[in-house]
Formats: structure tokens, sequence, C-alpha cells
């Protein structure tokens, strides 16, 4: 089934970014409204699938019990608003490692799609960076850039592919997937 899979980048996107990286759980803070935007896709009948670049791992900067203790305060946290992540896929190579699975390559989704038994084919893809974009292009999923983290910045530069939809937050690119999917908008009782 594609058609309630939803694919989000984690930093920049469901938790603020760091230059430094978001080495260990104290470092890893939601963006507002981030949480009640995946619990509100998940309530829509989204499957949310988490695809992130963690070079932290291979340079040295985090262990992989710490990437394990970021992604139980994210499941943590987001448990308060009654949603659910069903997987996280992650890349833990350095730029120059020269893997496929570190965005733009697609080698995570591949990784996806055959662990979930899924096709990733016109999925929308919600990332900050351009790496994101063009690995979801790529990978002929559906991207869709949000203004946090990276987002405004790649939008200003001019690089952003012709045709790529953008929105404010991870709020309001699921607000807008609700409603062009046939969800009620605004039917969510908190706007947290
Ligand atoms: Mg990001
Ligand atoms: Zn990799």
């Amino acid at each position: 089934m594609n058609a309630n899979l939803l694919i989000l980048d984690r930093d920049g996107v469901i938790n603020a970014d760091s230059p430094d990286h978001i080495k260990s759980e104290s470092e890893w803070k939601a963006l507002p409204g981030s949480l009640g935007a995946i619990s509100r896709a998940n309530r829509a009948g989204y499957r949310v699938v988490i695809l992130s670049n963690q070079s932290a791992l291979g340079r040295g900067f985090m262990t992989i019990e710490d990437l394990n203790a970021i992604h139980q305060k994210l499941v943590l946290h987001l448990s308060q608003f009654g949603g659910n992540i069903e997987a996280f896929f992650f890349c833990p190579h350095k730029p120059d490692d020269n893997c496929t699975c570190r965005k733009p390559g697609t080698g995570l989704y591949r990784e996806l799609a055959h662990r979930l038994g899924a096709n990733v084919s016109g999925v929308p893809s919600i990332g900050d960076k351009l790496s994101d974009i063009e690995a979801a292009q790529a990978a002929g999923a559906r991207p869709v850039l949000v203004r946090t983290g990276n987002g405004r910045d790649l939008e200003k530069s001019g690089k952003l592919p012709a045709g790529v939809p953008v929105h404010d937050d991870l709020r309001a690119a699921v607000e807008a997937l609700l409603t062009e999917s046939g969800a009620r908008p605004g039917s969510d009782p908190a706007q947290y």
C-alpha cells in the first residue's frame, strides 16, 4: 500500500537541527507543532516513517546507543500526542564514505521499500534540505519542503527544483496533505 505512507526527514523537520549535529537525547528538541502534526497524520491513516542522515555516527560524535536514546525520546514525546513512528531508517556514514544510503542517495528508500514491502512511488516525503528533495525525486517519491531547519535558506537560494511545494513547517505541510487527500481540514481539536 502506497497511499498511506508518509516519509519524514528528522532534523530540521521534526526537531531543531544544529550545525554540531544532534548527538544526545538532551540535545533533541521538538519543533513547535511537529509532534501534533505526526499524530494528526496517523489519525488520518498515515503510517509515518523517518529517513535521516546521521553522519554523527560515522564521525564518532555519538554511538548507536545515543541514537537509540534520541529515538526513544522522540517516540515517548510523540506518544503523548497519540502519535507513532512505524520505522526509523538512517544512514550512519560520513559524506566521504561514498555510501548509497546517505541522501541524496536513495538507499534508505530502497531499504524502506524492502523492509516494509511498500512501494515509495508518489509517497509524500517531507524534508528541509536539497539532499532530501533530490533523494525523494530520485526514488520516485513526492518531495515537499518545509521552511524550518535549512528549508528557508534553500527556498531563498534558488536551488529548489521547480514544482516542489513549500510549507512553513510540518504542521502546515501535513494540513495541506490531509486537505488534498480529503481528510477534514482543521478537525484536530487541539492546535498544539
Ligand atoms: Mg534535515
Ligand atoms: Zn550511508
